[in-house]
C-alpha cells in the first residue's frame, strides 16, 4: 500500500478539488438541487413531529424543535443560489448537525431520538466527500453525545438493555461505516486521478493534465507585461539511441530528460510529455528569459551520459490577461501556440538540431529578442 493510501485519514480538506470534479462533469447542478430537497425535508421532520405524541411534549422541547427546523431552512438556503464555497459547506454542516441534535432530543420518546442519529450518518458522509476527517469526527462527536443521551433515557424509562442496545449499534454502525467508507474511497479516487494526470515513466503531465495546469497557471498568473511562452522539446535521432543501446537506456533518457526540464524550467513552469520523445514547457515570462530557460535545457541535454541532443521551438504571445482569468486560455488557442513552437523547433531540427528557434505567434522570428 502507497504510503499515501496509508495515510488518508491524515488528508487535508478535500472541498476544491471535489467540488472541481463535480463542476468538470458537469454534475454540480444536481448535487445542489438533491442536496437542497434532502435538507428541506430535514429542516421539516422536527416541525412534523410537533403533531406527533411522541414528539416534543414541552413548550422548551417545542421551542427546541421550530429552531431544529429553522436550521434546517436556513442551511438548504446555501444550496440555492450556486455553489456554496468552502466556509459556507462548514457552515452548511454544522446547521444540519446543529439541526438534527436538537430535532433528535427535542423528542419526548428516547427510542425516536435515538434512532433520529442514524441522520448523523448522511451528514457525516457528506464532510467525508467534501472536508477532512477531523470533520467527520466532530460530527461523529455530536452524533454519539445524542445517542448517549437518548439511550441512557431510553434503558431508563423501559429497562430494555436489547433494544438500547440494538438501537445504538444501528447508529454506531450507521455513523461510522459511511463516512468513513466514503472518506476513503474519495481518498483513493483523488490518489488515482493525480496518478492518471502523470506519465508513468517520466511523472511529466500528459496531454489532457498539461491542457489543464495550463488554464490553472493563467488563472494564477496576474503579470501585466508578461507574455506566454510555449516550448517544444524534441529529442533528435532517439531511434538510433534505441537502436544501439536498448530501449531500457531510451528511457532512462527520457528520464533524464525530465529531470532537465525540472531543473532548469521555473517553479511556476508547466511542464509535460506530450508522447514519444516529445516534451513541452508552458511558462508566463518575459520572451527574452523564456529563450535562456530553451538555451540552458538544449544545453543540459547535451552534456548529459546519452549522446543525445535536442531540436527545441519557442512560441511567445500576449494573451488578454482579463480574458484569460475570466475563463482560461481556450484549447484552441493553445493548441495553435504548440503547433507554431513544433513549426518552430522543425527548422531547428532540419539546420542540423541542438537549436533553439523562437517565433510569436504571427510568426515573426524572436531569434534575436
Ligand atoms: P528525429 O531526429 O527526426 O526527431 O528522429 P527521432 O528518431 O528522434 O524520431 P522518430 O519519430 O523517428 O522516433 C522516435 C522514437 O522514439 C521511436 C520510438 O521507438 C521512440 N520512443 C517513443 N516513446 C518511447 C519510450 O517511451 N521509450 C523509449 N525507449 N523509446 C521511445
Ligand atoms: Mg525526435
Ligand atoms: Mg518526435
Amino acid at each position: 500500500m502507497p504510503a499515501s493510501d496509508r495515510q488518508w485519514w491524515r488528508q487535508t480538506d478535500q472541498f476544491e478539488w471535489f467540488s472541481n470534479y463535480l463542476r468538470e462533469r458537469g454534475m454540480q447542478q444536481r448535487w445542489r438541487w438533491a442536496t437542497f430537497t434532502f435538507t428541506v425535508v430535514l429542516g421539516a421532520l422536527p416541525l412534523v413531529m410537533l403533531a406527533s405524541p411522541l414528539g416534543p411534549d414541552t413548550d422548551l422541547t417545542r421551542g427546541v424543535a421550530i429552531v431544529s427546523g429553522a436550521a434546517g431552512a436556513g442551511a438548504s438556503l446555501l444550496w440555492l443560489s450556486g455553489w456554496p464555497s468552502r466556509t459556507q459547506s462548514l457552515v452548511y454542516n454544522a446547521l444540519c448537525s446543529g439541526g438534527i441534535a436538537m430535532g433528535c432530543l427535542a423528542l419526548s420518546n428516547p427510542y425516536s431520538g435515538l434512532m433520529g442519529c442514524t441522520l448523523f450518518a448522511v451528514i457525516g458522509g457528506f464532510l467525508a466527500y467534501f472536508h477532512s476527517v477531523g470533520q467527520v469526527a466532530a460530527n461523529f462527536a455530536v452524533a454519539a453525545i445524542c445517542a448517549t443521551i437518548t439511550a441512557a433515557r431510553l434503558v431508563t424509562e423501559t429497562g430494555d438493555v436489547a433494544l438500547t442496545a440494538a438501537a445504538a449499534i444501528n447508529v454506531i454502525a450507521l455513523n461510522t461505516g459511511v463516512p468513513f467508507g466514503i472518506h476513503s474511497l474519495v481518498h483513493s479516487l483523488h490518489t488515482d486521478l493525480r496518478a492518471a494526470d502523470r506519465d508513468p515513466l517520466t511523472g511529466l503531465l500528459n496531454r489532457r493534465a498539461f491542457y489543464s495546469a495550463v488554464n490553472q497557471l493563467l488563472a494564477d498568473t496576474h503579470a501585466v507585461d508578461a507574455a506566454f511562452n510555449v516550448t517544444v522539446i524534441d529529442l533528435d535521432k532517439f531511434k538510433s539511441l534505441n537502436d544501439t543501446r536498448g530501449h531500457a537506456v531510451g528511457d532512462a533518457a527520457l528520464v533524464y530528460v525530465a529531470e532537465i526540464l525540472h531543473r532548469h524550467a521555473g517553479a511556476s513552469a508547466v511542464s509535460g510529455r506530450l508522447g514519444g520523445e516529445e516534451f513541452v514547457v508552458a511558462d508566463v515570462d518575459l520572451p527574452v528569459l523564456q529563450r535562456r530557460t530553451a538555451d540552458l535545457i538544449r544545453e543540459g541535454i547535451a552534456a548529459g551520459p546519452f549522446g543525445i541532443t535536442a531540436s527545441l521551438g519557442i512560441c511567445s504571445a500576449r494573451i488578454a490577461w482579463e480574458d484569460s482569468a475570466a475563463g482560461g486560455m481556450s484549447p484552441d488557442f493553445l493548441d495553435k501556440l504548440i503547433e507554431s513552437a513544433d513549426a518552430a523547433m522543425y527548422v531547428s531540427k532540419r539546420a542540423g538540431g541542438d537549436r533553439v528557434e523562437h517565433r510569436r505567434l504571427d510568426g515573426a522570428d524572436l531569434a534575436d529578442a
